[in-house]
């Protein structure tokens, strides 16, 4: 026994020696998307590249696929959920992927990325699809070929998608995501046709920087993100940086003239920031330290915009505080009709600006045409017809050129093909898990009508963020909630949230 103790340990401080290494790179690259200065983008690639070569490097050492092998006959992974078993399980599962992919293809792919996203910019600016129609091509033969490394059952596809949600495959996703779809287009439909419309220009007045920042910071502060743990700076595009344990780094971006982008945008990061201040400091560098999947991750920075941030209840506290706030624009102001604002539901083209309700269509809608680019139904070329087609399907509009519509995305140039599936993945996990806490939390709203969240954020701490990755991503909603991940509860939200408001 003492001989697998040493050998675990051991195991377990290379694992910690390559996220030391990585977390040094993820300070690099949130001072890179705030304060560096442009001039230093170069040396700040060569800085990263180096990181992330040297953490490759450690990683494919012979002696950790060793200490695997000798750990995996060991009493240690007996009990399937125990500690040692879920490191050595995952430690395994990142392992065999790295070593797996040679260096040439992994130069390869890092090379034409670099390139495709440059061409991809600039084929958006230009509205020039057949610009980045090669670089597109060779991003899918590329990301077969990886595919093909990593090994599958049955779709390539679910090759590339265990990289965002390990265990996850097209057929189990694909089939929640399909009834989704059923359900929720009638729902947009229906909002669409309602009479019902929402006066948006209560929150498109002028609502000042530094007091936009005040108040966010307030919330992010009431609904538990700890700020003697972590930041809150401004970006352009935002997002949230779990950097190391006692740093968590939040960011978003000011609009002088719109109340909820930064608002929504900040509970949004603080959500997913929450989920890594809630991780075992103590596990940390190891699986059991770490975030189930981006799903999952997805789950808690959605949970705490929507389900929380924009439910009735949420604002029975913070409306009264935002009016003394922006006394100029939201004066006289009826709270229905704030409410009514900020749940505006309309189709739109540009999925990163989408609501709650048809942010999924947009989707469901990529996730299917990157699943036919994989398996050779659709080639590349047919792209802009097909988006559009699709998008005159499930939305009644048609994009007015290729920028509104198959080039908004960055993430195919930068071959992300299984990453779209994880943003609406995240929703349905937030409505599931967040039904669930409603039952066991009897009177949730009326605690967040008097301000307090935190029962909430300590149900998530125990039952979501200190597993770490013990359980995969479908496990994990089995043991949360009892039943195997459903689109019920996110379309039984969703009707009656919309329902009540449209009318419908
Ligand atoms: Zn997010």
């Amino acid at each position: 026994m003492a001989k697998y103790d040493e050998q675990y340990k051991e195991l377990l401080n290379r694992c910690k020696e390559v996220n030391t290494i990585g977390s040094c790179a993820g300070l690099l690259g949130w001072d890179e998307r705030t304060y560096m200065p442009r001039a230093g983008a170069a040396s700040r690639a060569t800085q990263i590249s180096y990181l992330s070569g040297l953490a490759h490097e450690k990683f494919v050492d012979p002696r950790i696929g060793e200490l695997l092998a000798e750990l995996e006959q060991s009493p240690l992974v007996k009990e399937q959920f125990s500690d040692t078993a879920v490191n050595i399980r995952e430690i395994r599962h990142d392992y065999d992927k790295s070593v797996k992919v040679p260096k040439e293809l992994v130069e390869e792919l890092s090379h034409t990325r670099t390139m495709a996203q440059g061409i991809w910019a600039e084929a958006r600016k230009e509205l020039n699809f057949p610009k980045f129609l090669p670089w597109l091509e060779k991003i899918i033969k590329l990301d077969l070929r990886l595919a093909d490394c990593y090994g599958y059952k049955k779709d390539p596809y679910d090759a590339l998608l265990d990289n965002y949600e390990p265990g996850a495959t097209f057929e189990t996703i694909g089939k929640v995501l399909a009834d989704f779809r059923k359900d929720l287009v009638p729902i947009v439909a229906a909002i669409i046709d309602s009479p019902k419309k929402p006066n948006i220009s209560i929150i498109e007045r002028d609502y000042p920087v530094e007091r936009q920042a005040m108040f966010g910071q307030s919330a992010a502060a009431a609904i538990g993100f700890d700020f003697s743990a972590g930041r809150l700076d401004i970006t352009t595009h935002p997002f949230c940086s779990g950097i190391a344990p006692g740093d968590t780094r939040i960011t978003t971006r000011y609009n002088p003239r719109h109340f909820g982008q930064a608002f929504f945008g900040i509970l949004h990061e603080t959500g997913h920031g929450i989920y890594d201040q809630g991780l075992k400091h103590e596990h940390w560098g190891a699986p059991l330290g770490d975030s189930v999947s981006l799903g999952i991750h997805e789950s808690q920075s959605r949970m705490w915009e929507n389900l929380v941030g924009r439910s009735r209840s949420f604002w029975r506290h913070f409306f009264p505080r935002a009016q003394q706030m922006f006394p100029e624009a939201l004066q006289g102001v009826k709270f229905d009709d704030f409410y009514f604002a900020i749940n505006d539901v309309r189709p739109s083209y540009i999925r990163v600006e989408a609501d709650e309700v048809t942010y999924n269509v947009h989707i469901i809608l990529r996730f299917e045409i990157e699943h036919a680019f994989l398996n050779g139904e659709v080639k590349p070329s047919e792209l802009p017809g097909l988006w559009n087609e699709k998008f005159k399907q499930f939305f009644g509009i048609t994009p007015r050129n290729d920028a509104e519509g198959c080039l908004q995305d960055v993430h195919w140039s930068m071959g992300y093909i299984g990453y779209f599936p994880t943003y609406t993945l995240g929703n349905l996990y937030s409505a599931q898990f967040f039904a669930k806490a409603k039952q066991d939390i009897k009177d949730l709203d009326e605690q967040f009508a008097r301000g307090e969240f935190l029962q909430l954020k300590k149900w998530l701490n125990t039952n979501i963020h200190e597993h770490g990755k013990r359980y995969r991503a479908e496990k994990l909603v089995e043991v949360v909630t009892g039943k195997p991940l459903s689109h019920q509860p996110l379309i039984d939200y969703l009707k009656s949230k919309f329902g009540e408001l449209y009318g419908i």
